[in-house]
């Protein structure tokens, strides 16, 4: 401990956290004493934490007459137990004189709250004394321990030399007294100086608070009041984060940064810094370091003049919640000079500060942002400003829009950039998030914009994202686990890892079968899902489903339908409007009516989200996309000819090389390539499915009726019943083929099952080719897909490829869900 005196004065501010048990006490009294070392020490401690919110708590109960013990008694515990683990300890520690002091002051604010609770009222002076126990608590027993260690430390009351006005609950310090009793302070000998944060005294004796979290500023004010070589401010966390880090996990710590910047953070919502903080530190250019107690070898955020520029555009980004919105409008505002004065004046006169202020050009209209707490005495307060222009409709009711947040992007920086809103605005329409107002301070290092405070989460996520793409998120929640669905749970749990390694990182979130369903935010253990799906207590259904979605706002999520089921198509709509984008192999959708066709897109593209449905048509073949790119571009569809079922590929191609009908189906069974009732391939509806959704990429507007449908068998076999009695049928159809077959070989041609569009008419059935014909060709379960269009004329642009099969099936979805991500990486280039 130093004995020489020094003329260097650092001051260390503990919060909360940094005095919440014993051990965290221990620590401080570590940093302290290393502190103390080489220079003079002034301490300003916050209440333990949780107390100021039992106080809060605690009054507002006895406001309403009821009983508050269970509150004190809690609070008492609190200190209790810090004092009885310090001792046990540390058994050197002298207890007995705080001891003394902290029961005294028990009884004194029990007394307090008991006299709130017999007159049912609480003004805010009194409001102010009550609050201020938690620091006046906190701080004896610090003082106990530094006596013990026996540091040379004066422990002062903040309400003898923190002089303030008498605005309770949000006092402003009398910077010149303050500086007064500091300096006549600092004349004292003392190594360690200590004080409580958060409260004051008026002049005439008044308790006075700083606001909530205000135990940085008093020590920025005392550091400016000493003329301190350094502040401190020691939080549980390393310093400040790009944003909130219990909101973003991806939040990464800012190690340098100007004075202006963390002002804007703080001012803006960044928790860490009591928004006033900086205010009389940055006019005496005291640098200011944001460190950790839990950490104390880490350096933390240092404040300064002149911090280098950040590397990305912007250096933080923030959120305030609780806010009101004010639009001051109507016809008589128009080039009246002094309305937005006389609007001003009238908050500033009702003690109400303006957050945020935005005017249109066209000055109808003037929008103010208030903590909503303040929301009916700034109605109050307008309303009786304008009664005239009220009264003479020269001016709108004067209504708050209440349930709102703001949402900051912060940096030095964005000065010299261009396009930085845009990145911004971008980034908040690709989460749905509706712009309710914007305002860009003259500075340029802020841009905020008010949005709901349902938000707010979500647009926090989305525009980290954005601006610092440490990582893309895709969430991903998904209906069903037959084939399809469990070779892309596979395909994802292989993928994962070299996923993350380039920044993206897939998780499923949600999973269900027709009989269970699972959700975990932080991605379901893919190794075990069968397991963890088996054993869940959730039934599934699909509203339980979308509202969990609906609660939990996920940001960048993806619906997959790997299920047949008409009921979940029809809820396409609702799942949008859930903001999920939707990728699926089921055609269901898709063929349903053409109006619904319509409207799923129009719901898609008014959410912002995207349907994908690659693997409707081809399975993994890029068919949708291309179409969607010609017709696009332009270009306009001639004619059409396709082989579009694997399995009917697999049966045609073996029956040209002279297989049985049967054993080929036999074969195209085992290789998984047809439906579980084969009839469901060959009675072409499928393949119809298929071409009504080809037609309608192409603009064709058309009903699955409108198709021509010939199935794979003759006209007058009869295919009902069961699929045993069908199987036992087959004979017939064996020898339909071979005959089919031989006489289109006697002509030099093949057969195939084909799906046309010529002359404007779509048609599914059996064609023959010339044995040199490109679809005369294709088997083994391939797909054919040959257009004619304008430009792709006379020769056809021809996709052809594996067409069919979980593993193709899988791959086409994935690649659509990682359109998702790619989606939003070009827009922010
Ligand atoms: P103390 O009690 O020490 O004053 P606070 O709880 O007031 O601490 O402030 C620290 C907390 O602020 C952190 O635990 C963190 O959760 C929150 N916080 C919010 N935004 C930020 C940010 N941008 N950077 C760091 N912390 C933040
Ligand atoms: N104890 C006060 C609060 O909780 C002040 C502070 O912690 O800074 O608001
Ligand atoms: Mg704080």
């Amino acid at each position: 401990m130093s004995t020489t005196f020094t003329d260097s004065i650092i001051i260390l501010k503990f919060g909360g956290t940094s005095v919440g048990d014993a051990k965290r006490i221990f620590a401080v009294a570590d940093i302290v004493a290393n502190s103390a070392i080489k220079n003079r020490v002034g301490v300003v401690v916050s209440a333990v934490s949780g107390v100021t919110n039992l106080l809060v708590s605690a009054m507002n109960e006895a406001k309403q007459g009821k009983e508050v013990n269970s509150f004190t008694d809690k609070i008492v515990k609190i200190h209790e137990l810090i004092i009885k683990d310090m001792a046990t300890s540390s058994p050197d520690l002298r207890f007995g004189e705080t001891r003394k002091i902290l029961r005294s002051r028990f009884e004194e604010l029990r007394d307090l709250l008991e006299g709130v609770r017999l007159i049912c009222e609480c003004s805010l002076s009194v409001s102010d004394r009550i609050l201020s126990y938690g620091e006046r608590f906190s701080a004896a027993i610090v003082n106990c321990i530094f006596e013990s260690m026996n540091i040379n430390c004066r422990y002062i009351q903040a309400e003898n030399y923190m002089i303030t006005d008498e605005n309770f609950g949000q006092a402003n310090p009398d910077f010149s007294k303050i500086s007064e009793n500091f300096q006549n302070l600092k004349n004292e000998s003392w190594d360690v100086l200590l004080c409580s944060g958060f409260y004051g005294a008026s002049e005439s004796g008044k308790i006075t608070t700083l606001g909530r979290g205000g135990s940085d500023y008093s020590a920025a004010i005392i550091a400016a009041a000493l003329d301190a070589q350094r502040l401190e401010i020691w939080s549980d966390v390393d310093g400040m984060y790009s944003a909130d880090p219990r909101i973003v996990p991806d939040s990464f710590l800012i190690s340098e940064m100007s004075y202006e910047e963390a002002m804007e953070m703080a001012f803006f919502g960044a928790k860490i810094l009591h928004p006033r903080t900086l205010v009389p530190v940055v006019e005496k250019q005291i640098p200011t370091a944001l460190r950790n107690t839990f950490n104390p070898s880490h350096a933390g955020t240092r404040i300064f003049n002149n911090a280098p520029e950040s590397e990305c555009v912007i250096r933080g980004i923030t959120t305030l919640d609780s806010i009101s919105l004010i639009n001051l409008t109507g016809p008589g505002m128009q080039g009246v000079a002094g309305i937005a004065a006389r609007m001003f004046g009238a908050l500033a006169r009702s003690q109400i500060s303006i957050i945020f202020i935005s005017q249109a050009s066209s000055e109808y209209a003037i929008s103010i942002c208030i903590s909503s707490s303040d929301a009916t005495n700034a109605e109050k307060s307008l309303t009786l400003e304008f009664k005239s222009e009220l009264e003479s409709k020269k001016i709108n009711k004067v209504e708050a829009q209440s349930n709102l947040a703001i949402i900051s992007i912060i940096g030095d920086k964005m000065r010299s950039k261009k396009g930085v809103a845009s990145i911004f605005f971008d980034s908040l329409a690709s989460t749905d998030v509706n712009i309710i107002a914007i305002a860009q301070g003259s500075s340029e290092r802020n841009i905020s914009v008010v949005i709901a405070n349902a938000n707010q989460k979500k647009a926090l996520k989305k525009t980290h994202e954005f601006f610092f793409r440490t990582r893309l998120n895709i969430d991903i929640f998904m209906v069903g686990t037959g084939s399809v669905g469990a070779k892309l749970i596979e395909q994802i749990k292989n993928q994962q890892k070299n996923l993350l390694n380039q920044k993206v990182d897939i998780r499923i979130c949600g999973l269900a079968n027709s009989k269970k369903m699972i959700f975990k935010n932080d991605g379901i253990d893919l190794s075990e899902w069968q397991k963890i799906l088996s054993g869940s207590q959730n039934s599934y259904n699909l509203s339980g489903l979308l509202e969990t979605i609906l609660k939990e706002r996920p940001i960048n999520a993806v619906f997959i339908d790997c299920t047949g089921s008409l009921e979940l198509a029809e809820r396409y709509p609702d799942i949008f409007d859930a903001g999920l984008h939707i990728s699926t192999p089921s055609k269901r959708a898709n063929t349903l009516s053409q109006e619904y066709y319509f409207a799923i897109r129009k719901k898609a593209n008014s959410t912002r989200r995207r349907f994908l449905y690659e693997t409707n048509v081809g399975a993994g073949l890029p068919v949708i996309e291309t179409i969607k790119n010609f017709v696009k571009s332009g270009d306009q569809l001639v004619q059409f000819e396709g082989i579009l079922s694997g399995s009917l590929s697999y049966i045609f191609g073996r029956l040209s090389e002279g297989k049985k009908f049967s054993e080929a189906l036999a074969e195209a069974r085992d290789k998984q390539f047809t439906e579980p009732d084969p009839r469901d391939d060959l009675c072409g509806l499928d393949v119809a499915r298929k071409l009504l959704i080809l037609a309608r990429e192409t603009g064709e507007h058309l009903e699955l009726s409108n198709i021509e449908v010939l199935p794979a068998w003759p006209i007058d076999f009869d295919a009902s019943g069961n699929l045993e009695s069908f199987m036992q049928k087959l004979p017939i159809l064996d020898k339909y083929f071979e005959l089919l077959i031989s006489d289109a070989a006697k002509l030099n041609q093949e057969v195939r099952y084909i799906a046309s569009i010529k002359n404007n008419k779509c048609k599914v059935g059996i064609e023959y080719f010339e044995t040199n014909h490109p679809l005369a060709q294709i088997k083994n379960g391939e797909n054919a897909l040959s257009f004619t269009t304008r430009r792709y004329s006379p020769t056809p642009l021809v996709i052809r490829g594996y067409g069919a099969g979980p593993d193709v099936t899988a791959a086409g979805i994935f690649a659509d869900i990682l359109q998702t991500v790619h989606w939003n990486m070009d827009l922010s280039q």
